[in-house]
């Protein structure tokens, strides 16, 4: 199937997937997840109405993003436009902070400690820049992943509110890797909960609007449990088998 089939099926997905949340009115921005695939692709992608594009590698979404530069607008199904949106979801690297702002990125889906957002802050301050953030939650356990730990997202918040380049949105997170839908489902509903006491603290400057979780595996059961977002890759592109 196509790029445009894909995108069809999935968003089909998500309706349905909405109406069995409850929440049919909320807005799921679908991400595609263009990691490893070339520029073509992504252009090919954007003629099917896609609009935003996750990458988790500096070099290449700075790569991309140059080369594609001249495509502001895509057009939608119903004829209208939508701004072209870039999203760095990967782990960031605070030497690589500084190449990752020559990309006007919407969101940066993953601010996990204090040192990154410092740094973000200094090269922002001195581009005379902001940026919207999302901060990371490993909120499976697994050792190998990046994100902050459930309990101690709440204090990173804190300490990175009163920087002020740095406009925090809301949380991010990949969910458990397994099959088990109900540990997949745990992780989706613990963010969601972190949100919501996010939001009971109300720490200044700090909105809690956005929940960025669910990939081509998973993202049925994100928009379930409240996702706002959806990073979904092979299931619009295909495989990436040897690629990465
Ligand atoms: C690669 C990646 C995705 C997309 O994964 P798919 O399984 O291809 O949909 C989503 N989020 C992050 C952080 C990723 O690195």
């Amino acid at each position: 199937m196509g790029i445009a089939e894909n995108a069809r099926a999935i968003r089909g997905r998500v309706s349905e997937a909405l109406r069995r949340s409850g929440d049919a009115a909320r807005t799921v921005r679908l991400i595609a997840v263009s990691k490893t695939f070339p520029a073509e692709r992504i252009s090919e992608a954007m003629d099917a109405g896609l609009n935003a594009f996750g990458e988790n590698r500096v070099q290449e979404i700075t790569a991309k993003y140059e080369e594609l530069r001249d495509r502001r607008t895509v057009l939608n199904e119903d004829g209208s436009a939508a701004g072209v949106e870039w999203h760095f979801i990967g782990h960031l690297q605070t030497n690589k902070v500084k190449k990752l702002l020559e990309v006007p990125t919407k969101y940066i889906h993953s601010v996990d400690r204090v040192e990154l957002a410092v740094e973000l802050d200094r090269q922002l301050q001195r581009r005379g820049e902001s940026r919207e953030i999302l901060v990371e939650v490993n909120t499976s356990g697994e050792p190998r992943k990046s994100g902050v730990e459930p309990d101690e997202a709440t204090r990173l918040l804190r300490e990175i509110a009163g920087l002020e380049t740095l406009k925090i949105k809301g949380l991010m997170t990949v969910g458990a890797l397994t099959d088990e839908v109900a540990a997949v489902r745990g992780c989706f509903s613990k963010l969601r909960k972190l949100s919501e006491l996010a939001c009971q603290e109300a720490i200044h400057d700090v909105e809690m609007r956005e929940l960025s979780m669910g990939m081509s595996g998973d993202f049925e059961l994100a928009v379930e449990e409240g996702a706002t977002m959806i990073r979904v890759g092979t299931a619009i592109f295909g495989d990436r088998t040897n690629k990465e």
